[in-house]
């Protein structure tokens, strides 16, 4: 499963894992269940086995809801994604240390030409929002957003990225090593990775980069993710729709 985000970008499905020892399918043909292994490691203390949904969704809600003390069992699961983003994305996202990352060289293979470039009309919004914040903070002092000039300033964007790209050619041409020629990359530049972290991890990550707080361009990378958890492990993903929505 490969999720298009933005102009360039993308989440694609590695892997996943939890399932335990019970290696119960999902759907028929669509995978393991991969939430038994977080029952069982949950079980440990009493040496005791995965029972089925029926009896442990109760026992799973209340790992969850007491998050505090007992939330090692979804450490148990988790899963391997592919990220292709904006640099400046990835600037956000390897903060959360706890993940594993593997992203692509740029000392040792040449860069795709891949740059982000926001939409006009969301830039424009996203301006408009940004100044309503300023001018309330400023007292309602009022200024007005030119959009000729917001339009302007893409174009300058996208002839910025021509140069750019053209300079970082020109270098390699010219035989200067891609780890130095890669100086002139803007953060709109994308790069690729692929992240690991188990199930805790990524509600951790969810909790914070599917709030409003969290910057568009993350939050749209974060949708995509959150389609993936909600297939893979539904279950918990019911209770942790139901946590985030209630903290609103
Ligand atoms: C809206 C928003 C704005 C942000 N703005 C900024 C910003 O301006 N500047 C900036 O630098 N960052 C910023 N961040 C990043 C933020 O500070 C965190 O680094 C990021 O959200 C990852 O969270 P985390 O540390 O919980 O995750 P992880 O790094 O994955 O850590 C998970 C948990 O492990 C524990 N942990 C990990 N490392 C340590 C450690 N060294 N010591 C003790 N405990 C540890 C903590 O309990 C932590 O919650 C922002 C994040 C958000 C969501």
């Amino acid at each position: 499963v490969k999720i298009r985000v933005l102009d360039h970008g993308y989440v694609e499905f590695v892997e996943a894992w939890g399932h335990g020892s019970a290696m119960l399918a999902i759907n028929e043909g669509d995978g393991w269940d991969n939430e038994v292994g977080i029952i069982e490691a949950a079980r440990q203390s009493t040496q005791g086995s995965f029972r089925g949904w029926k009896e442990d969704e109760k026992l799973l809600a209340t790992l969850f809801n007491h998050q505090s003390n007992q939330s090692t069992p979804f450490e148990a699961a988790g899963m391997t994604i592919e990220v292709q983003a904006p640099i400046m994305v990835f600037r956000e996202w390897q903060r959360h240390r706890t993940q594993s990352y593997n992203e692509a060289s740029a000392r040792y293979k040449a860069l795709p030409d891949f740059y982000y470039w926001p939409e006009a009309i969301s830039t424009f919004e996203r301006a408009k929002e940004a100044q309503n914040t300023t001018n309330k903070q400023a007292g309602g002092e009022a200024t007005v957003l030119n959009a000729p000039e917001v339009v302007s300033w893409l174009k300058q964007v996208s002839e910025f990225y021509q140069f750019a790209e053209s300079l970082y050619q020109y270098g390699l041409k010219i035989g200067i090593p891609k780890e130095l020629a890669r100086i002139t990359m803007p953060v709109g530049h994308y790069s690729r990775m692929r992240a690991t972290a188990n199930l805790r991890n990524w509600l951790a990550f969810l909790t914070l980069r599917l709030d409003e707080k969290a910057q568009w361009e993350i939050r749209q990378f974060a949708e995509a993710v959150a389609q993936i958890v909600q297939h893979h492990f539904p279950h918990t993903w019911k209770l942790f729709v139901a946590s985030f929505n209630s903290r609103r």
